[in-house]
């Protein structure tokens, strides 16, 4: 018989999403438990500076910030653990995860708060520069290339938003695109074309980097057969993102792309008492603010049903 742990409150991950409503779960008497992946932090942790998180005037990097909160959840005894969720089983009556393929956790409520992981290109210097001149987030790291050069990768609606985002802070964006055609949506494509500090790039892709300490250019492939240098200062990846949902899908209602749906801007799921916040539920904003948002909400959430349930 494997050992069965039973807890009120569990939270998956550790991103804002998931301390968030570890501090709320916790100061609301939950005695929440959270469960950190491989990467404690999430995504914040691979970003350089964080300048529009409020409360930072002068800016924070994101593994201070991600360090903060989870300080903050601990401060209220959450209990942080460490551990890989291997199964979940997902219903109204019983929820019960298995963490490393052995302890099961009985859970009365579920945070889910797994994030999303930006999609990579697969090149090998692409983890050399991570946070010096390779980023996914353009909203997040934009303003460290003021009046820079940069280049944007993809042709979706983010690539697009993002190339128009980078162009008002930019001295140039080159927009890469391996197609001979944009996917994002018209107006995108209209104002990315007649926005004139942006050059799109159609059939090429980016095959390397250079750069001594941080990034300083890219090979571009053109046609598939012409190597083209480009002096960049920044590489912006906007060719999607994979939100981590797999373990839940069999339970969950999922978009297309894998985002878990809730109900009515809610982090309610459509099983009671179990909630999906930050990234994981949210194909549109992806910022941290609003992660730390929904987290709070869903904690509020899990407390309401656990009162409601006398549980
Ligand atoms: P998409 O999947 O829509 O687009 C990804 C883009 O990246 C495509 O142009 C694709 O090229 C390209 N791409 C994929 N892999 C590679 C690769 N290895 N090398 C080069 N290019 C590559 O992702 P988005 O993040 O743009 O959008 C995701 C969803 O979010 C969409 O539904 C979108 O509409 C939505 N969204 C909506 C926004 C809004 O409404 N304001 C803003 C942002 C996103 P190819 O076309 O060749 O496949």
């Amino acid at each position: 018989m494997k050992e069965v742990e039973k807890i009120r409150c569990l939270i998956i991950g550790s991103g804002p999403a998931g301390y968030t409503a570890a501090i709320y779960a916790a100061r609301a008497n939950l005695s929440p438990v959270l469960y950190e992946g491989i990467v404690p932090g999430g995504q914040l942790t691979i970003t350089t500076e964080v300048d529009n998180f409020p409360g930072f005037p002068n800016g924070v990097s994101g593994l201070e910030l991600m360090e903060n909160m989870r300080r903050q959840a601990l401060r209220f005894d959450t209990d942080i653990r460490t551990g890989t969720i291997t199964k979940v089983e997902l219903s109204a009556g019983k929820k019960q995860i298995t963490i490393d393929g052995g302890k099961v956790i009985d859970a009365a409520t579920v945070i889910i708060a797994t994030g999303a992981t930006a999609k990579p290109l697969g090149l090998p210097d692409e983890a050399r520069y991570a946070g010096s001149g390779v980023s996914a987030c353009a909203v997040c790291d934009g303003f460290f290339y003021r009046k820079k050069v940069v280049a944007v990768v993809g042709g979706g609606d983010t690539a697009c938003e993002d190339a128009l985002y980078l162009s008002g802070l930019c001295q140039k964006v080159y927009l890469v695109v391996r197609k001979n055609h944009l996917r994002a949506i018209k107006i995108l494509q209209t104002r990315v074309l007649n926005t004139p500090n942006i050059e799109v790039l159609f059939k090429h892709e980016v095959i390397s980097l250079w750069g001594e300490k941080a990034v300083e250019g890219a090979i571009l492939l053109k046609n598939k057969e012409e190597e083209i240098p480009v002096s960049i200062d920044g590489l912006f990846l906007a060719i999607g993102h994979t939100p981590n949902s797999k373990l839940f899908k069999d339970y969950l209602k999922t978009d297309e792309t894998g985002y878990i749906l809730t109900i009515n801007g809610t982090p309610k799921t459509d099983i009671p008492g179990v909630y999906a916040a930050g990234d994981v539920a949210d194909p549109h904003y992806r910022q941290a603010i609003v992660a730390a948002g929904s987290g709070c909400k869903a904690a509020m959430e899990a407390e309401f049903y656990l009162m409601e349930n006398g549980l």
